[in-house]
C-alpha cells in the first residue's frame, strides 16, 4: 500500500511540474503575439491630426463609453487606434465630413476582448485542475478504494455540501413489510421488539426516564435476512424508514460523505419517530487503521458518523439499524454504549426455520397440495434465507418451463439442486467411459457414507454435470438438526469425502481431476480440527488459529511459529490419510455392491436415496460389511 501511496504522489508531482512548464512557455510565447493586436491608446489630437493626414477611412464612436476608435493602414498592416471624444466638440463632425471618413456609431462590445483575455488566462488553470482530477480517479480506480483521496476537491469548496444525501425515505406503513414476514429469526425478532414498542410510544419510555438503544447492529451472514428485518421494524411501529447503504457514503470528494451523513441525520430529525437503517456499514465502519496510510474520506465519514449519533435527541425517537456480514472489522467506537451497543445475530436458519422460510414463500406461488417441505429442508443445511426463497421461484420457473399450472414436489426437488450445484448442463456431453468413473466416484461417496453409522443418510445420487463444473453428486441429507459435532463425526465425513476417489483407484487403478473439491473440503476440515477444535493428539487444546469474517465463509490465520505450522501440516496430512485408507477398507469389504450401483446409476443418471438403500440392502448374498474400527 505505501508502494502504490508513494508512486501515485509522484505521478502526481510529475503531471503537476509539466503542466506548469506549459503553462510559462504558453505565456512567454503565445501571448505578446496575441497581445500584438491589442488597441493603442492616442490622444484626441494625435486622432485629429490623424484625421487631418487622410490616413483615417473609418471611425466608430461608443456613445456609452465615449470612446473613439480608428484604423488606420489596411490589410496585414492596419493598425486599430483608441481615444476619448472631446467633450462638446461640435467640429469634429464637419472635419470628419471633409475628409470623408465613413461614420459608424455603437461599436461592437469591447469587452469581447477582456473576455478572451480572461479565458486564455483561465484556460491552463483548468485544463491543470480538470487534468489533476481525472488523474486521480484513474490512479485510484486502478488502487482500489482504499487509496487516499486528495483534498483538493474539498479545498477549492466544491464537493461538500452539495446534493442530498440520497437516503431513499419510505413511509413505514409502505414497507409493506412486517414481522409475518420473516419466517424464523425468533431471538432477533424478540430483541427488536422492544425498539418496535419504543418508536411507537417514545413518549412512555420518557416519562420513566429510560434510554433506548439509539442503534441496533445485525449481524450474521448474506441473505439471511437483515435487511428484510429492518424494514419490519419500521412496518411493524408504522414509522418512516430511511435506508441508504454504506458504499453510498464513499464519495470521491473528501467531505462529501460526512456532508451526506449529515444530511441524513437532518431528514431524520424532521421526520421522528423513524428508523435510519444504514445496509452493508462495515464499507464505512471500518477500524480506523493507526499505519501511515490514511483514508480521509471514509475516516471523515466515519466521524459525522459518529457525532451524529451523539448528537440526536433521543426522546423524539430515532433508532439507527445497521446491517454487516463482517462485525470484527468495525470500529469499535461505533460499538461503544450509545452507539450500536445493542448486536442482533441473524443466523443461518435452522430446520425448522428452513421449512418455514420455504412456506412463507411457497405462499406467493401456486403449490400442488401435499408439498413435503420438511423434506426439502433437511437438504438443504446450510442454505439462507434467499437461497430459499430463490429455491421456491425457481421451482415456479421450472412448472411453468413444464407446461404446469402448479408447482410440484420434483420441481422444487429439482431447484434445490440448481440453488446447490447449478443449472445442468446440456452441452457437456461425457463418453461413456467418463460416465463410468464418475458413476463410481459418486457410488464410492455413498457407499462409504450410508455404511458409516450414517447420521445423515443420503438422499440422492447424480451424474448429470452442472453448470457449477461439478459432474455429479451424492446428497446427504441430514435426519435432524444438531449443533455440536464430534471427532468421530468429522473423521466420517472425511472418509465419505475421500470416498470418491477411492473408488477411482480401486477401480481403474488411476486418479482424476474430479476430486478436486473434494479434497479441498476435507483439507479444510482435518485443518479446522486441528487449529481450531482442539481434536488432534499432538497438539491438543490449543488454537492455532484465528478466525475472521466468520459470516462470510470465515478465514482461518495460522497463528504460530513456523515449526509448529509445519507440524500442523503433517497432522492434517495425517487425518487426511486415515479418511482415505477407511473409505479405501469400506470400498474393499463392499466391492460388489460398488460395482451394483455404480452400473445402475449409469444407466439412470440420477438416483433416490431410497433406490439407493434398497439395492445396498438387498440380500443377494453381498450384505454390506462394516469396516473394521481402526
Ligand atoms: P441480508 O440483508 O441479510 O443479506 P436480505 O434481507 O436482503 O438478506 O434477504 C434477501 C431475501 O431473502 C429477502 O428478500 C427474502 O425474500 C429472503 N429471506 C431471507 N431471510 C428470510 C426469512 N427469515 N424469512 C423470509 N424470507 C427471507
Ligand atoms: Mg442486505
Ligand atoms: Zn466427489
Amino acid at each position: 500500500m505505501e508502494m502504490d501511496d508513494d508512486k501515485k504522489r509522484r505521478s502526481m508531482a510529475i503531471y503537476m511540474l509539466l503542466a506548469i512548464i506549459a503553462m510559462v512557455a504558453l505565456r512567454t510565447y503565445l501571448y505578446p503575439s496575441i497581445m500584438a493586436t491589442q488597441v493603442k491608446d492616442v490622444s484626441y489630437s494625435q486622432f485629429i491630426n490623424d484625421v487631418k493626414d487622410d490616413k483615417v477611412k473609418k471611425v466608430q464612436l461608443n456613445t456609452s463609453s465615449n470612446e473613439i476608435s480608428y484604423t488606420i493602414g489596411e490589410g496585414a498592416d492596419a493598425k486599430e487606434y483608441k481615444t476619448t471624444a472631446w467633450p462638446d466638440d461640435s467640429s469634429l463632425v464637419s472635419t470628419l465630413e471633409q475628409h470623408k471618413v465613413e461614420m459608424v456609431a455603437q461599436i461592437p462590445d469591447s469587452n469581447a476582448n477582456m473576455w478572451l483575455y480572461l479565458l486564455i488566462n483561465m484556460l491552463p488553470l483548468i485544463v491543470l485542475i480538470g487534468g489533476a482530477w481525472l488523474l486521480n480517479r484513474r490512479l485510484k480506480k486502478a488502487m482500489g478504494d482504499d487509496g487516499p483521496s486528495m483534498n483538493f476537491g474539498g479545498g477549492l469548496g466544491f464537493g461538500a455540501g452539495l446534493g442530498r444525501s440520497g437516503a431513499k425515505e419510505v413511509k413505514g406503513e409502505e414497507t409493506g413489510i412486517t414481522f409475518k414476514d420473516v419466517a424464523g429469526q425468533d431471538e432477533a425478532k424478540d430483541s427488536l421488539e422492544e425498539i418496535v414498542s419504543f418508536l411507537e410510544h417514545p413518549e412512555k419510555y420518557a416519562a420513566i426516564g429510560a434510554r433506548c438503544p439509539r442503534g441496533a447492529l445485525l449481524v450474521g451472514p448474506p441473505g439471511t435476512g437483515k435487511t428484510l428485518l429492518a424494514k419490519a421494524v419500521a412496518g411493524e411501529a408504522k414509522v418512516p424508514f430511511f435506508s441508504i447503504s454504506g458504499s453510498e457514503f464513499v464519495e470521491m470528494f473528501v467531505g462529501r460523505g460526512a456532508a451526506k451523513v449529515r444530511d441524513l441525520f437532518k431528514q431524520a430529525k424532521e421526520k421522528a419517530p423513524c428508523i435510519v437503517f444504514i445496509d452493508e456499514i462495515d464499507t464505512i465502519g471500518k477500524r480506523r487503521d493507526t499505519g501511515l496510510t490514511t483514508n480521509d474520506e471514509r475516516e471523515q465519514t466515519l466521524n459525522q458518523l459518529l457525532a451524529e449519533m451523539d448528537g440526536f435527541d433521543n426522546h423524539k425517537g430515532i433508532v439507527v439499524l445497521a446491517a454487516t456480514n463482517r462485525p470484527d472489522s468495525l470500529d469499535l467506537a461505533l460499538l461503544r454504549p450509545g452507539r450500536f451497543d445493542r448486536r442482533i445475530p441473524v443466523e443461518l436458519p435452522d430446520l425448522a426455520g428452513r421449512e418455514s422460510i420455504l412456506k412463507l414463500h411457497a405462499n406467493d406461488v401456486k403449490m400442488e397440495s401435499a408439498i413435503d417441505f420438511g423434506a426439502v429442508a433437511r437438504q438443504t443445511p446450510g442454505a439462507s434465507g434467499a437461497d430459499l426463497a430463490n429455491m421456491i421461484n425457481e421451482a415456479a420457473l421450472r412448472a411453468v418451463r413444464m407446461g404446469r399450472l402448479r408447482v410440484s414436489q420434483t420441481d422444487i426437488e429439482e431447484s434445490v439442486d440448481v440453488v446447490i450445484a447449478g443449472e445442468k448442463k446440456k452441452s457437456t456431453v461425457l463418453s461413456e467411459h467418463e460416465k463410468e468413473v464418475v458413476a463410481y466416484h459418486e457410488t464410492g461417496h455413498a457407499i462409504v457414507a450410508a455404511v458409516q453409522d450414517g447420521k445423515a443418510p443420503v438422499s440422492k445420487i447424480t451424474i448429470v454435470p452442472r453448470t457449477s463444473g461439478a459432474l455429479g453428486f451424492t446428497m446427504q441429507a441430514e435426519e435432524d438438526e444438531h449443533y455440536l459435532t464430534t471427532r468421530e463425526e468429522y473423521k466420517q465425513r472425511l472418509a465419505v469425502l475421500c470416498g470418491g476417489r477411492a473408488a477411482e483407484e480401486l477401480i481403474f487403478g488411476q486418479m482424476t481431476s474430479g476430486a478436486a473439491s473434494d479434497i479441498e473440503k476435507a483439507t479444510k476440515i482435518a485443518r479446522a480440527m486441528v487449529t481450531q477444535l482442539g481434536m488432534s493428539e499432538r497438539f491438543g487444546m490449543v488454537a492455532l488459529g484465528e478466525s475472521r469474517d466468520r459470516y462470510l465463509g470465515g478465514v482461518n490465520e495460522i497463528t504460530c511459529s513456523e515449526g509448529t505450522a509445519r507440524d500442523i501440516d503433517t497432522e492434517v496430512q495425517a487425518l487426511v490419510e486415515e479418511g482415505h485408507q477407511t473409505a479405501l477398507q469400506t470400498l474393499r469389504d463392499n466391492r460388489f455392491k460398488l460395482h451394483e450401483i455404480a452400473h445402475y446409476l449409469q444407466k439412470k443418471e440420477t438416483i433416490t436415496g431410497e433406490e439407493f438403500m434398497r439395492i445396498l440392502k438387498q440380500d443377494d448374498g453381498f450384505a454390506p460389511t462394516l469396516p473394521k474400527q481402526t
